[in-house]
Protein backbone atom coordinates (compact mmCIF):
# COMPACT_ATOMS: atom_id res chain seq x y z
CA UNK A 1 0.00 0.00 0.00
CA UNK A 2 1.45 3.27 -1.32
CA UNK A 3 0.75 6.74 0.38
CA UNK A 4 -2.13 7.57 -1.72
CA UNK A 5 -3.87 4.68 -0.92
CA UNK A 6 -4.01 5.93 2.51
CA UNK A 7 -5.16 9.49 1.36
CA UNK A 8 -7.24 8.58 -1.65
CA UNK A 9 -10.92 6.68 -0.80
CA UNK A 10 -11.46 3.95 -3.18
CA UNK A 11 -14.17 3.84 -5.51
CA UNK A 12 -15.77 0.49 -6.89
CA UNK A 13 -14.63 -0.04 -10.14
CA UNK A 14 -18.46 -1.32 -11.20
CA UNK A 15 -20.81 0.70 -9.37
CA UNK A 16 -18.10 3.49 -8.42
CA UNK A 17 -19.70 3.59 -5.12
CA UNK A 18 -17.27 4.34 -2.22
CA UNK A 19 -15.36 2.39 0.35
CA UNK A 20 -13.90 -0.82 -2.08
CA UNK A 21 -12.06 -1.34 -5.00
CA UNK A 22 -14.85 -3.54 -5.96
CA UNK A 23 -17.92 -3.57 -3.59
CA UNK A 24 -19.17 -7.07 -2.39
CA UNK A 25 -22.42 -6.44 -4.68
CA UNK A 26 -20.48 -6.00 -7.92
CA UNK A 27 -18.08 -9.03 -7.11
CA UNK A 28 -20.91 -11.30 -6.59
CA UNK A 29 -22.46 -10.00 -9.62
CA UNK A 30 -19.03 -10.47 -11.43
CA UNK A 31 -19.22 -13.83 -10.24
CA UNK A 32 -22.54 -14.74 -11.47
CA UNK A 33 -21.19 -13.35 -15.56
CA UNK A 34 -18.38 -15.78 -15.25
CA UNK A 35 -18.40 -17.38 -18.34
CA UNK A 36 -15.72 -19.82 -18.78
CA UNK A 37 -14.86 -20.59 -22.17
CA UNK A 38 -12.31 -22.90 -23.72
CA UNK A 39 -9.47 -20.91 -24.92
CA UNK A 40 -9.19 -22.84 -28.60
CA UNK A 41 -12.61 -22.55 -29.81
CA UNK A 42 -14.69 -19.86 -27.60
CA UNK A 43 -17.35 -22.61 -26.29
CA UNK A 44 -18.08 -23.67 -22.83
CA UNK A 45 -15.87 -25.10 -20.31
CA UNK A 46 -17.23 -28.17 -18.09
CA UNK A 47 -14.56 -27.49 -15.52
CA UNK A 48 -11.25 -27.47 -17.16
CA UNK A 49 -12.39 -29.18 -20.32
CA UNK A 50 -14.12 -27.88 -23.30
CA UNK A 51 -16.49 -30.21 -24.97
CA UNK A 52 -15.76 -29.36 -28.25
CA UNK A 53 -11.94 -29.91 -27.87
CA UNK A 54 -11.97 -32.26 -24.91
CA UNK A 55 -8.02 -33.05 -25.40
CA UNK A 56 -5.98 -32.90 -22.26
CA UNK A 57 -3.82 -29.87 -23.92
CA UNK A 58 -6.79 -27.82 -24.90
CA UNK A 59 -7.37 -27.45 -21.05
CA UNK A 60 -7.97 -24.18 -19.89
CA UNK A 61 -10.18 -21.52 -17.93
CA UNK A 62 -10.79 -17.82 -19.22
CA UNK A 63 -12.83 -16.18 -16.60
CA UNK A 64 -14.73 -13.96 -18.97
CA UNK A 65 -14.75 -11.63 -22.27
CA UNK A 66 -12.74 -8.58 -22.62
CA UNK A 67 -16.53 -6.61 -23.37
CA UNK A 68 -17.41 -7.38 -19.62
CA UNK A 69 -16.81 -5.96 -16.53
CA UNK A 70 -14.23 -8.64 -15.98
CA UNK A 71 -12.24 -7.43 -18.72
CA UNK A 72 -12.33 -3.45 -18.15
CA UNK A 73 -10.94 -3.79 -14.91
CA UNK A 74 -8.13 -5.92 -16.04
CA UNK A 75 -7.80 -3.60 -18.58
CA UNK A 76 -7.27 -0.70 -15.89
CA UNK A 77 -4.78 -2.98 -14.59
CA UNK A 78 -2.56 -3.53 -17.22
CA UNK A 79 -2.44 0.10 -19.04
CA UNK A 80 -3.40 2.22 -16.25
CA UNK A 81 -1.51 -0.09 -13.53
CA UNK A 82 -4.64 0.09 -11.59
CA UNK A 83 -2.84 -1.49 -8.52
CA UNK A 84 -5.97 -1.77 -6.11
CA UNK A 85 -7.84 -4.09 -8.22
CA UNK A 86 -5.16 -6.72 -8.32
CA UNK A 87 -6.45 -7.93 -4.88
CA UNK A 88 -10.50 -7.72 -6.51
CA UNK A 89 -9.37 -9.83 -9.82
CA UNK A 90 -7.21 -12.55 -7.77
CA UNK A 91 -10.31 -13.04 -5.38
CA UNK A 92 -12.67 -13.66 -8.05
CA UNK A 93 -10.66 -16.08 -10.09
CA UNK A 94 -10.18 -17.44 -6.60
CA UNK A 95 -13.40 -18.14 -6.65
CA UNK A 96 -14.15 -18.92 -9.46
CA UNK A 97 -11.56 -21.87 -11.15
CA UNK A 98 -12.46 -24.94 -10.55
CA UNK A 99 -10.68 -27.37 -7.90
CA UNK A 100 -7.11 -29.07 -8.96
CA UNK A 101 -5.78 -31.88 -6.56
CA UNK A 102 -2.39 -31.94 -5.20
CA UNK A 103 0.77 -30.04 -5.43
CA UNK A 104 -0.17 -26.22 -7.82
CA UNK A 105 1.80 -24.01 -8.94
CA UNK A 106 0.75 -20.56 -10.22
CA UNK A 107 3.45 -19.32 -12.53
CA UNK A 108 2.67 -15.73 -14.18
CA UNK A 109 2.97 -14.85 -17.80
CA UNK A 110 5.97 -12.56 -17.44
CA UNK A 111 5.08 -8.96 -18.26
CA UNK A 112 6.53 -7.34 -20.95
CA UNK A 113 9.43 -5.46 -19.36
CA UNK A 114 9.14 -1.50 -21.20
CA UNK A 115 5.70 -1.85 -19.78
CA UNK A 116 6.60 -2.73 -16.38
CA UNK A 117 8.76 0.21 -16.53
CA UNK A 118 6.05 2.54 -18.34
CA UNK A 119 3.40 1.58 -15.74
CA UNK A 120 5.45 0.11 -12.78
CA UNK A 121 2.94 -2.80 -12.56
CA UNK A 122 3.88 -6.72 -13.66
CA UNK A 123 0.09 -7.21 -13.25
CA UNK A 124 0.04 -11.39 -14.13
CA UNK A 125 2.74 -11.72 -11.38
CA UNK A 126 0.72 -9.50 -8.85
CA UNK A 127 -2.40 -11.34 -9.15
CA UNK A 128 -0.70 -14.56 -9.94
CA UNK A 129 1.08 -14.07 -6.41
CA UNK A 130 -2.52 -13.09 -4.77
CA UNK A 131 -4.77 -15.76 -6.01
CA UNK A 132 -1.43 -18.69 -4.79
CA UNK A 133 -2.31 -17.09 -1.75
CA UNK A 134 -6.10 -17.20 -1.55
CA UNK A 135 -6.06 -20.75 -2.74
CA UNK A 136 -2.94 -22.07 -0.75
CA UNK A 137 -1.33 -22.54 -3.33
CA UNK A 138 2.71 -22.20 -4.67
CA UNK A 139 3.87 -19.80 -6.89
CA UNK A 140 7.07 -19.25 -9.35
CA UNK A 141 8.31 -17.36 -11.88
CA UNK A 142 9.48 -20.39 -13.90
CA UNK A 143 9.04 -19.01 -17.29
CA UNK A 144 10.75 -16.09 -18.54
CA UNK A 145 11.47 -13.67 -21.48
CA UNK A 146 14.10 -14.07 -23.59
CA UNK A 147 12.64 -10.88 -26.07
CA UNK A 148 9.74 -8.84 -25.83
CA UNK A 149 6.98 -8.98 -28.31
CA UNK A 150 4.13 -6.66 -28.22
CA UNK A 151 0.81 -7.81 -29.92
CA UNK A 152 -1.71 -5.98 -31.26
CA UNK A 153 -4.17 -6.93 -34.20
CA UNK A 154 -2.52 -9.20 -36.07
CA UNK A 155 -4.13 -12.75 -37.10
CA UNK A 156 -3.57 -16.03 -34.78
CA UNK A 157 -1.29 -17.24 -37.46
CA UNK A 158 0.87 -14.34 -37.34
CA UNK A 159 0.65 -14.12 -33.38
CA UNK A 160 1.58 -17.43 -32.90
CA UNK A 161 4.97 -17.11 -35.38
CA UNK A 162 5.32 -13.97 -33.52
CA UNK A 163 5.96 -15.23 -30.14
CA UNK A 164 8.11 -18.17 -30.85
CA UNK A 165 11.50 -18.29 -29.06
CA UNK A 166 10.41 -15.65 -26.76
CA UNK A 167 9.90 -17.66 -23.67
CA UNK A 168 12.61 -19.47 -21.76
CA UNK A 169 12.33 -21.10 -18.81
CA UNK A 170 14.18 -21.04 -15.95
CA UNK A 171 15.40 -24.69 -15.36
CA UNK A 172 16.78 -24.44 -11.46
CA UNK A 173 13.52 -22.93 -10.30
CA UNK A 174 11.40 -25.66 -12.31
CA UNK A 175 13.76 -28.58 -10.95
CA UNK A 176 12.20 -27.60 -7.23
CA UNK A 177 8.52 -28.98 -8.58
CA UNK A 178 9.42 -31.53 -11.21
CA UNK A 179 11.39 -34.31 -10.70
CA UNK A 180 12.28 -37.10 -13.24
CA UNK A 181 10.56 -40.21 -12.80
CA UNK A 182 8.04 -39.28 -10.82
CA UNK A 183 5.37 -38.12 -12.95
CA UNK A 184 2.64 -38.75 -10.55
CA UNK A 185 3.91 -36.98 -7.59
CA UNK A 186 4.35 -33.81 -10.31
CA UNK A 187 2.60 -30.23 -9.69
CA UNK A 188 -0.06 -29.02 -11.78
CA UNK A 189 1.25 -25.59 -13.46
CA UNK A 190 -0.97 -22.75 -13.90
CA UNK A 191 -0.27 -20.53 -16.51
CA UNK A 192 -1.70 -17.43 -16.11
CA UNK A 193 -1.99 -14.16 -17.98
CA UNK A 194 -4.90 -11.37 -18.06
CA UNK A 195 -6.06 -11.12 -20.85
CA UNK A 196 -5.89 -12.81 -24.29
CA UNK A 197 -6.99 -12.42 -27.82
CA UNK A 198 -5.91 -15.79 -29.11
CA UNK A 199 -3.77 -17.23 -27.01
CA UNK A 200 -0.54 -17.49 -28.83
CA UNK A 201 1.09 -16.06 -26.03
CA UNK A 202 -0.06 -18.49 -23.55
CA UNK A 203 0.32 -21.33 -25.73
CA UNK A 204 4.15 -20.86 -26.55
CA UNK A 205 4.54 -20.68 -22.62
CA UNK A 206 2.58 -23.49 -22.27
CA UNK A 207 5.27 -24.69 -25.12
CA UNK A 208 8.46 -24.11 -23.48
CA UNK A 209 7.15 -26.00 -20.30
CA UNK A 210 5.90 -28.79 -22.28
CA UNK A 211 10.01 -29.07 -24.09
CA UNK A 212 11.32 -28.66 -20.31
CA UNK A 213 9.38 -31.54 -18.82
CA UNK A 214 6.50 -30.47 -17.42
CA UNK A 215 3.81 -32.54 -17.88
CA UNK A 216 0.85 -30.92 -16.22
CA UNK A 217 -0.22 -27.62 -17.34
CA UNK A 218 -3.40 -25.38 -17.93
CA UNK A 219 -4.18 -22.02 -19.23
CA UNK A 220 -6.00 -19.79 -17.33
CA UNK A 221 -6.78 -16.19 -18.25
CA UNK A 222 -9.48 -12.94 -17.16
CA UNK A 223 -10.76 -12.22 -19.92
CA UNK A 224 -10.74 -13.33 -23.80
CA UNK A 225 -11.71 -11.54 -26.82
CA UNK A 226 -14.66 -12.18 -28.70
ZN1 LIG B 1 -19.89 -1.80 -6.78
ZN1 LIG C 1 -12.63 -25.82 -27.30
Amino acid sequence: MGLLDLILPLYCARCGRVGAALCGACAEETLREAENCCMECGNYNEGWRCSECGELEAESFTFGFYDQPIGKMATELKMKGARHLVGPLARLLAEALPDVEGRVVVVPVPTIKRHRKERSVAHAELVGRELARARGWEYAEVVGRVRDVVQTGKSGKVRREQVVGAFKVELPLLYQYITEGAKSQEAMFILLDDITTTGATLGECEKVLREAGVERVRRVVLAKTR
